[in-house]
C-alpha cells in the first residue's frame, strides 16, 4: 500500500473551479504515478474554510473517482495559510515510488519536489550519452527516457507490417495505428508494441538503421516528440536522444551534447554487440555509424546538432564514471 499527497487552488470559490481544479489534479497525478482508478483503496480530500460552494469529493466522484470510498473534510483555519486550497491523499494498493503532484498557488508549499529536474542528453550514435544518461537518472533517483528506442520501435512495426520504409504514406499509415507503450520494471525502460515486450528486438543492428531512416519523416517525429514532451511535463527525467535539447525540451536549463571520435564509438558499438553475440565487424560499423551521422545530422526536421546552450562532453578519453561525474557537476553549478 502507498500514500499519495497532491495539492492544488482554485481561482474563486465556485462549482465549476473546483470541479475543473480537482481533475486537472487527480489527472495529473494517475499520470504521474501510471494509475489505474481500480488501485485506488480510498482517497481523502481536505480544504480550506473558503471553499463552500461544492465538496471536493463530489468533484472527484465525478472526475471519475466513483467506486472507492472518498472523504471530504475541512482544514482548521491556520493563520497565513494558503486560501482556497484543496489537498488530496490517495491510499493505493501498489507498491511504486510515489510521486506527489503539486499544482496551481500549492506548487509553492512543497518547492522542494515541484522543481522538476528535466536534463537533455544529445549525441551521435555510440557516444556514451545512453549509458550516462542511464547512470545519471539511477543517480538521481529520476526517470530515463531513452527516445531512441521510440524511434526503433517505430521502425520495427513498419519491418512488421512489410512497410517500404522510403514510402512515406506508408509509414504515416503504420504511425496511425501504432500501439507503442514505454512502460517501467525495476528502473529499467520497457519498449511495448501491442502490449508485447519489444526491448531486445529493437536493438538489432539492422533495426538502427531503419530507425534512423524513419525518424526523418515528420510524421513519425510529431507523435514521438509529443510522447516525449507529455512525460517531461509530469516527471523530473533524463532525455536522450537527437534534438532533446534543440526541439523536444528547447527550454531546459540542463543540456549537454556527448560526443566521441567516430573510432572510439565504433570500438564501443563493437564491443557491445559481440558481446551480445551478433555477428558484426569493426570496418561496416564504422561504414554504419558515419552512414547514421550523415543521415540524422542532414535531415530537414529536428537534425542532429548541438543546441547553442549545451555543454559538450567530450567522452572519448573519459570512463563512463568521469562521465556521469562531469555531467553531474555541471548540473549543480545550476541548482
Ligand atoms: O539512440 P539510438 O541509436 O537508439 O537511436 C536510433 C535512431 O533513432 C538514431 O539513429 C536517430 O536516427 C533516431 N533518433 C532521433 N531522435 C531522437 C532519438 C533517436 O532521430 N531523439
Amino acid at each position: 500500500m502507498v500514500a499519495i499527497r497532491g495539492a492544488t487552488t482554485v481561482a474563486a470559490d465556485t462549482p465549476d473551479e473546483i470541479r475543473g481544479a480537482v481533475k486537472e489534479l487527480l489527472n495529473e497525478i494517475k499520470a504521474a504515478n501510471h494509475l489505474s482508478v481500480q488501485k485506488v483503496v480510498c482517497l481523502m480530500l481536505s480544504s480550506t474554510g473558503d471553499i463552500t460552494s461544492l465538496y471536493p469529493a463530489k468533484a472527484a466522484r465525478e472526475a471519475g473517482f466513483a467506486d472507492c470510498p472518498l472523504f471530504s473534510s475541512l482544514e482548521p483555519p491556520i493563520n497565513g495559510a494558503l486560501r482556497l486550497c484543496i489537498r488530496v491523499m490517495l491510499l493505493v494498493d501498489s507498491d511504486i515510488d510515489a510521486v506527489p503532484v503539486y499544482l496551481r498557488g500549492a506548487k509553492n508549499l512543497r518547492r522542494d519536489i515541484t522543481k522538476r529536474l528535466v536534463i537533455a542528453l544529445d549525441g551521435p550514435a555510440g557516444s556514451g550519452k545512453t549509458t550516462a544518461a542511464k547512470n545519471l537518472a539511477k543517480q538521481l533517483n529520476i526517470l530515463y527516457l531513452d527516445t531512441g528506442a521510440m524511434y526503433r520501435a517505430c521502425a520495427l512495426e513498419c519491418v512488421r507490417r512489410k512497410i517500404d520504409l522510403s514510402d512515406e504514406d506508408s509509414v504515416k499509415q503504420v504511425m496511425e495505428n501504432i500501439d507503442l507503450k514505454i512502460e517501467y520494471a525495476e528502473g529499467r525502460q520497457i519498449t511495448l508494441l501491442d502490449g508485447a515486450d519489444v526491448s531486445e528486438e529493437i536493438r538489432r543492428p539492422e533495426i538502427s538503421q531503419l530507425a534512423s531512416k524513419v525518424s526523418a519523416f515528420g510524421c513519425v517525429r510529431r507523435k514521438m516528440v509529443e510522447m516525449q514532451r507529455r512525460i517531461a511535463a509530469t516527471m523530473s527525467c533524463v532525455m536522450d536522444g537527437r534534438d532533446i535539447g534543440t526541439n523536444v525540451l528547447p527550454n531546459t536549463e540542463h543540456k549537454f551534447y556527448v560526443t566521441a571520435s567516430v573510432e572510439v564509438r565504433a570500438k564501443r558499438r563493437f564491443v557491445e554487440d559481440k558481446a551480445k553475440g551478433y555477428n558484426v565487424s569493426y570496418d561496416n560499423i564504422v561504414k554504419d555509424i558515419r552512414e547514421r551521422d550523415r543521415r540524422d545530422s542532414e535531415r530537414e526536421i529536428a537534425p542532429l546538432r548541438c543546441a547553442e546552450d549545451a555543454v559538450v562532453v567530450d567522452t572519448s578519453f573519459m570512463t563512463p564514471e568521469e562521465t556521469v561525474e562531469f555531467i553531474k557537476n555541471k548540473i549543480q553549478e545550476k541548482i
